[in-house]
């Protein structure tokens, strides 16, 4: 079987000034011991405007701590207020991009089709979207959240070739996990990463699917990391509240190592 390297990214959402942004991102550049880029890749994801300076502060101290967006426009330039394009992404140096985020599917209205057309944006221009996942608290007691689940991961890779794919991460994230201090049990999230990883199987083929990172996200911190991340189709964390602190993210960090 592959072994995958896990990846640890921070959600830092609409949190942190570029100043408190630099700030962060040197405590995290100071605790992040070097060793550590052979076993895991570690990425932070600051609201856009932060992305420049952040990124500064990583290659200026030689740090692999990469950085990402956390969402973008799939049409390449032109009359779209207030979007940013892959291309201007790229020119910064983010290498990921997380896409379909709950919050923004529920607040700003993103769609699976929306977050395909990201997803197909991102892959062509070489940053990998970390496409997110996840029911709320109604389909799950309803029973019927696995095929909820499966839906999202078809419609967010129609027309993706294996190929493409096999860069791309996914990561489950139950909407009653986010920001509630409720996490899901190893197993709870390790049943739905493997269902995840089985359909990417069925679109892509057994070998590239194995070969894809499935993270789980949801109150994800330093307390219970270890043994989510112990879990065998879950392959890091999408990190939110957790990822603010630098103590804690680095001790998720070393959670995976
Ligand atoms: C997130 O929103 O991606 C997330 C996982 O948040 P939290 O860790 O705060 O639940």
């Amino acid at each position: 079987m592959t072994k995958r390297k896990p990846l640890i990214a921070g959600n830092w959402k609409m949190n942190n000034t570029v100043s408190e942004a630099v700030v962060l991102a040197q405590e995290i550049s100071n605790g992040y011991e070097k060793d550590w880029a052979e076993l895991v890749d570690v990425c932070v994801c600051p609201p856009s405007v932060d992305l420049k300076a952040v990124r500064g502060v990583f290659l200026f101290d030689r740090t692999k701590v990469a950085v990402g967006a956390q969402n973008v426009y799939y049409e390449p330039k032109g009359a779209f207020t207030g979007e940013i394009s892959v291309d201007m992404l790229s020119e910064i140096g983010c290498e990921y991009c997380i896409i379909g985020h709950s919050e923004r599917r529920e607040l700003f209205g993103e769609t699976n089709e929306g977050v395909n057309l990201k997803a197909k944006a991102l892959i062509a221009g070489r940053i990998k979207p970390i496409v997110c996942v996840g029911e709320s608290l109604a389909v799950r007691d309803e029973g019927a959240y696995l095929d909820y689940v499966r839906v999202q991961v078809r419609a967010a890779f129609a027309g993706i070739e294996a190929s493409e794919a096999a860069e791309a991460v996914v990561a489950y994230e139950p909407i009653w996990a986010i920001g509630t201090g409720r996490t899901a049990t190893p197993e709870q999230a390790e049943e739905v990463c493997a269902a995840i990883r089985a359909t990417l199987a069925e679109l892509f083929g057994a070998e590239v699917a194995e070969g894809m990172r499935v993270l789980y996200g949801g109150s994800m911190n330093e307390g219970n990391a270890e043994l989510l991340l112990a879990m065998p189709d879950i392959d890091g964390g999408l990190i939110g509240g957790a990822s603010l602190k630098a103590g804690s993210f680095l001790t998720i960090v070393k959670a995976a190592l």
